[in-house]
């Protein structure tokens, strides 16, 4: 299985060949880049967790000379061009959206933005180190270090796709790093989306007027916090008739409001999407021996500047609102799974750079090996993801020959 990922991702995308676009600022390097990439590559693809697991699987394999060493993999990674990498993930994007392999969201393309916290540790060791005081057992005061980015992937009905991250500095909130996330997503990626869809933090008139000047529609989370617009679309639903519907099992109660003058920033008029929704739900009753049967009601709000459509009024609001829902993505299908099945909270190399290195080229083998599951993978024994990951660790510890074919290139001499 490993060889067959290592071949899909090669044929299709290429990846073994553009990766040798990437350089780092050493000065004589004795190792070309380009091997020192495909190593973290296959690390992440075989899911090795750490730069120590590798070394331990090239000790195993005498590998020694095909592989660099993880202090050299360390310290290129310290000076790795980032926009290299991003080079290399949009070349992926171009092939994946050339070649039909990604698909929109309930009909429109919906670019997801978020904040996430990544690593802590007790040690402050790059520029990026946020600090904060934390009281541990016994009052004991002490101060832990974290580090947190922004992310943005594309959803999508089966897979998201990760387009790119960056990181929110010390000093600074969320929406300052987000709004250059956004700016070089849009630069990058300038037909990869239609909507952008961000929790109650991205209501903000800068991050709607920045949307709008690169042609796109922005959701936000409608929270308490926001009391003009909030009250008005409370009071707006009291007098007037919910949509009621039904998909699959939920029920769905969902007003339509278009409102104006109750977000100064703004100034325009926007349309807040409310929608009160029940699912009834078999669950276990108390004593653990029979079923009882409940219903999970949740309320949701939601503004938005997309323009109310003229045809076909209720086929678009029900899709407006599970694009609204597909939010919830960017929380299961990035974060928490490159977290929990990929170890990208692990610090592979402590410092700046080499902290986004590690991520960026983890979301793009996470891309590929999605892509891979869902349109190459015909066995249908295999029916779990973590079973496919072990499968191609278990490739790759015996295979006689494991490394891709890199081109060559001598490093330019300074
Ligand atoms: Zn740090």
């Amino acid at each position: 299985m490993y060889k067959k990922l290592l071949r899909y991702s090669n044929k299709i995308f290429n990846l073994f060949s553009i990766i040798a676009s990437i350089t780092d600022g050493r000065i004589k390097p004795q190792i070309p880049t380009v091997k020192i990439v495909a190593a973290i590559i296959i690390m992440h693809f075989t899911n090795q967790g750490s730069l120590n697991n590798l070394s331990q699987e090239i000790a195993y394999k005498n590998f020694k000379a095909d592989i660099p060493s993880v202090s050299t993999i360390a310290r290129t990674a310290d000076s790795m061009d980032l926009e290299e990498i991003r080079g290399v993930g949009i070349e992926i994007y171009r092939e994946a959206r050339k070649k039909k392999m990604l698909e929109p969201c309930h009909g429109m393309w919906v670019g997801v933005v978020d904040g996430h916290e990544q690593i802590t540790s007790p040690y402050c060791k790059c520029p990026y180190c946020k600090s904060r005081i934390v009281t541990k057992k016994g009052g004991i005061k002490d101060i832990q270090y974290y580090h947190e980015f922004t992310a943005f992937i594309l959803a999508g009905p089966k897979i998201s796709f990760i387009l790119d991250l960056e990181p929110i500095l010390p000093g600074e909130g969320e929406i300052s790093s987000s709004y250059r996330l956004i700016e070089r997503v849009c630069k990058n990626y300038p037909k990869a989306f239609k909507i952008v869809i961000g929790d109650g933090l991205y209501l903000k008139e800068t991050v709607f007027n920045l949307l709008e000047s690169h042609h796109k529609y922005t959701i936000a989370v409608l929270k308490e916090e926001r009391r003009q617009l909030f009250e008005e679309a409370n009071r707006l639903s009291l007098l007037s008739e919910p949509k009621v519907y039904r998909q699959k099992k939920t029920y769905y109660r969902v007003w339509d409001h278009s409102i104006s003058g109750c977000w100064d920033g703004y100034g325009k008029g926007v349309r807040v999407i409310v929608s009160e929704e029940a699912t009834p739900k078999r669950v276990h009753s108390k004593d653990g021996k029979s079923f009882r049967d409940s219903l999970n009601r949740a309320n949701w709000m939601w503004v938005t500047n997309l323009p109310c459509p003229e045809s076909e009024y209720l086929v678009n609001l029900k899709n407006t609102v599970r694009i609204c829902h597909s939010r919830w993505q960017i929380e299961n299908q990035c974060f928490n799974e490159t977290v929990n099945t990929w170890n990208a909270d692990h610090v592979y190399r402590h410092s700046a750079n080499a902290i986004i290195v590690f991520l960026l080229l983890l979301f793009i083998c996470v891309n590929i090996f999605n892509i891979f599951r869902i349109r190459n993978i015909k066995d249908r024994s295999i029916k779990t993801k973590i079973y496919l990951i072990r499968l191609i660790g278990i490739g790759f510890h015996t295979a006689g020959s494991p490394l891709p074919l890199v081109p060559t290139i001598p490093p330019i001499p300074i």
